[in-house]
């Protein structure tokens, strides 16, 4: 098979009907080749993404895969630069010959499909997560967004799916290969929208992510697999440098294989494996805000004269700047036409998050905007420093905010004037908790603040209109990445702690939805490979 990639302007999408209509397919592909292609040849749209480097001349990049008979595909392939071969996606099963039952800590997409993985094995693996299910789960994100009254257990950080459920869920395939198409098609048989498997610019969105995650965890559990809520692992058992045991919810299980996919706000799980002997190190990661646009001055500034088009959906933005400073600012986790969520997992810390529903059809565009942090700025070199910096600036971001979650808001033209916000003006904050106006630096170190300033003035020249004086800042957002890698050997098992992997975006190596499920599949086939 062979795959056909090309580029055609709006105007022409347009009258393609965006991509959506797969009749259309042979007349796209016969005009781009040069040659008449039927419907049967054309197996599938591998890829749609909307290019708005130029905004006066938006352009789609989409991909087709052809199978055609084998001298022709040769002499395409050889003839045109964007003909080439298709990536195989098949992906090959591991089958266990282990003599125990693996153990997988946490349901976030790393736990989730380490422990699918483990099931379609054959392994029968056994999944404890400290929070409830997705539906307890909802239940108790929307009490604490209602009262202010957090369930430490069961939150938007803890519970069935992970940190990712309450979110945009957007996915960033990048590249696609057999593990990326392996996942992305269990999403997909688990009930998120098809177009993941070929939009570049993917997102499920919170809403099917609850029935998606659910879903999963039924596969693993029909394929024999055991998962068991408000089941905390509190404690391992170590001898030699090996794992024996796992405490959970109180009861101690035998243990000789387990995979460690706690995510990056497991505060405890940190601890609990230095204080066992596993290697830990310090990370880098980035402190911020969530910045909130109106949608639709977003969509003018990166559609220009196409903004009215719906089809086009929500615009999004991606921006990164260097300082003289050595620092980086960057934009991260974009939702457009979303909300910025309460993402605290601590009775006395306000954290901030974005989500969207997959329609994204929310008044304003919300997306982090982060200072880069490392070791230099955690003033110890112990390894967990990063916790404690996060920590202390989520309680001061808790205080500053007038408790119950409530949290700091501060107009752009305040921050960059160094005035407290009185209120708000054309943008209202979305933050569920509600939001206390006022001033960044009650929140944020001096040097957070004034990389925050700096950047939104190289962000405005890149992008005018970034700079918005009614656009809202709300704090604080400390919880983008880890900031702590438990360090793993090339049989990404624990060093100094033997049959124990520690996984996903808390052990250091993955961020994001994508990212993480790769790295537990990864974990997982390891654990099988090693018997
Ligand atoms: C609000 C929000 C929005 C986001 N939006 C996006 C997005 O749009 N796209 C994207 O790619 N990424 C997004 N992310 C990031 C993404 O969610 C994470 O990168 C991803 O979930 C990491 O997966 P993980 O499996 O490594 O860890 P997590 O998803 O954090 O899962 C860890 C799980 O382990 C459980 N656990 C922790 N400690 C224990 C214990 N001791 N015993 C038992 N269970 C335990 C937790 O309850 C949790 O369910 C978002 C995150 C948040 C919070």
């Amino acid at each position: 098979m062979i795959e056909l990639l090309c580029t055609l302007p709006i105007e022409r999408a347009e009258e393609l009907k965006y991509f959506t209509d797969p009749s259309l397919f042979p007349s796209i592909v016969s005009e781009v080749l040069g040659r008449s292609v039927t419907a049967e040849e054309i197996i599938r749209l591998s890829r749609k993404l909307l290019d708005t480097s130029d905004r006066n001349a938006l352009k789609y990049r989409v991909s087709f895969i052809l199978s055609l008979d084998a001298k022709t595909e040769t002499y395409l392939a050889r003839k045109y630069s964007f003909v080439r071969e298709a990536a195989g996606l098949e992906y090959r099963m591991e089958k266990s010959r282990l003599d125990y039952r693996p153990i997988v800590v946490g349901s976030g997409p790393a736990g989730l499909f380490a422990a699918l993985i483990l099931a379609e094995a054959g392994a029968r693996p056994i999944l404890f997560e400290r929070g409830g299910d997705v539906d307890a789960r909802k239940s108790a994100v929307k009490h604490f967004m209602n009262t202010g009254e957090l369930d430490s257990r069961c939150n938007v950080q803890f519970g069935e799916g992970g940190a990712g459920t309450f979110s945009d869920g957007k996915l960033k395939p990048g590249r696609i290969d057999p593990v990326k198409y392996k996942i992305l098609t269990e999403f997909v048989s688990a009930g998120a929208p098809e177009e993941i498997l070929y939009r570049g610019d993917a997102h499920i969105g919170t809403d099917n992510l609850c029935t998606v995650v659910k879903n999963i965890r039924k596969k693993i559990i029909s394929l024999g697999g055991e998962v068991h809520f408000n089941c905390r692992v509190t404690d391992i058992t170590v001898e030699d440098h090996r794992i024996t045991a796992v405490t959970a919810g109180g009861k101690e299980y035998p243990a000789k294989g387990v995979i460690f996919a706690t995510g990056h706000s497991a505060r405890d799980v940190f601890y609990l494996l230095r204080d066992k002997g596993a290697a830990l190190e310090a990370k880098s990661f980035g402190i911020g805000v969530r910045a909130e646009h109106p949608q639709e001055h977003i969509n003018r500034i990166m559609y220009g004269r196409y903004a009215d088009r719906r089809e086009l959906g929500a615009a999004s933005y991606h921006l990164v700047t260097h300082l003289k400073s050595g620092r980086s600012v960057y934009s991260f986790c974009m939702c457009p036409g979303g909300t910025v969520v309460a993402a605290a997992s601590d009775a006395d810390g306000v954290v901030t998050n974005g989500m969207s529903t997959f329609a994204r059809d929310g008044a304003n565009a919300n997306a982090a905007l982060l200072v880069s942090v490392d070791s230099r700025d955690f003033g110890s070199d112990d390894p967990l420093a990063g916790v404690e910096l996060q920590k202390n600036l989520e309680r001061r971001a808790f205080l500053a905010g007038g408790g119950e979650h409530r949290a700091v808001a501060q107009r752009m033209e305040d921050l960059m004037n160094g005035t407290h916000s009185s209120g708000f003006g054309e943008v209202k904050p979305t933050y569920g908790r509600g939001c206390t106006p006022g001033d960044m630096s009650a929140v944020l170190p001096e040097y957070i603040v004034s990389s925050l300033k700096d950047a939104i003035r190289d962000f405005d020249e890149w992008m005018p209109g970034y700079y918005l004086p009614d656009a809202v800042l709300t704090g604080s957002e400390t919880r983008s990445t880890s900031p702590v890698r438990v360090l793993r050997g090339e049989e990404c098992e624990a060093v100094g702690i033997s049959g124990l992997y520690p996984a996903g975006e808390g052990a250091g190596y993955a961020g994001g939805i994508l990212s993480a499920a790769c790295d537990g599949i990864r974990c997982a086939v390891a654990l099988l490979r090693k018997g």
